[in-house]
């Protein structure tokens, strides 16, 4: 094998999760909510391109089982809906602060099981830890925020993607490798 060969500089394995992305303007508005909570309580504010909602963290996934991880993704049948984001919380082990929902429509748990039950049958390990809805917005934050409510946000959610989350000095960077749409439920 040359030095130069694609397999010496390809990794072999990828970090990779299911999560919603937001579209541009529901981005917008949930990083002018993490400036206002960084400016508030410091710490270390997501970047506009990063912000996310996990559905299902694989981890370390073998580079030939991502074709497979497609298949599931294609499998898997939603319905499409509007997320209020409402609340803002913090876990403080974690210094984490993030948005959340006090009102999580069905559709959203639903989908995350599913993905999940699809992906354990198709042979991928997830951690059995409950699914626990929430975008986060500052990490590593030094002072609590304000308790409760932030003026609610619409996040409408038309789709679902997969992510490979790769890290370099400056942190994690995320790149979407596949996007599948959520049905319109016939209206
Ligand atoms: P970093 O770990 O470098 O600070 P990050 O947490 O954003 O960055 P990842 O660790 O790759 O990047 O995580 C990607 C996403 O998956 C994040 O939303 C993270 O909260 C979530 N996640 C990470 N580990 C788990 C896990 N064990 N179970 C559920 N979700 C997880
Ligand atoms: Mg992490």
């Amino acid at each position: 094998m040359s030095e130069h060969s694609p397999a010496a500089v390809m990794p072999a394995r990828v970090r990779v999760f299911f999560a919603l992305w937001p579209g541009a303007a529901t981005a917008a508005a949930l990083h002018a909510r993490a400036r206002a909570l960084h400016a508030q309580c410091g710490g270390r504010v997501m970047r506009r391109d990063t912000i996310h909602l996990t559905l299902a963290f694989l981890g370390d996934v073998a580079m030939p089982r991502l074709a497979a991880l497609e298949t599931v993704a294609q499998s898997v049948r939603g319905e499409r809906f509007i997320l209020e984001l409402d609340r803002v919380g913090s876990w403080r082990g974690n210094r984490i602060l993030w948005a959340g929902s006090a009102n999580v429509p069905a559709a959203l748990p639903a989908l995350a099981e599913k993905l999940g039950a699809s992906l354990h049958a198709a042979g991928f390990e997830l951690e059995a830890r409950a699914f626990n809805p929430h975008v986060t917005l500052v990490r590593n934050a030094v002072r609590s925020p304000p308790r409760g409510e932030m003026p609610g946000l619409r996040w409408p959610v038309a789709s679902f993607v997969l992510v490979a989350s790769e890290r370099d000095e400056g942190g994690a960077h995320y790149r979407v490798l596949g996007r599948w749409p959520l049905d319109d439920g016939g209206d």
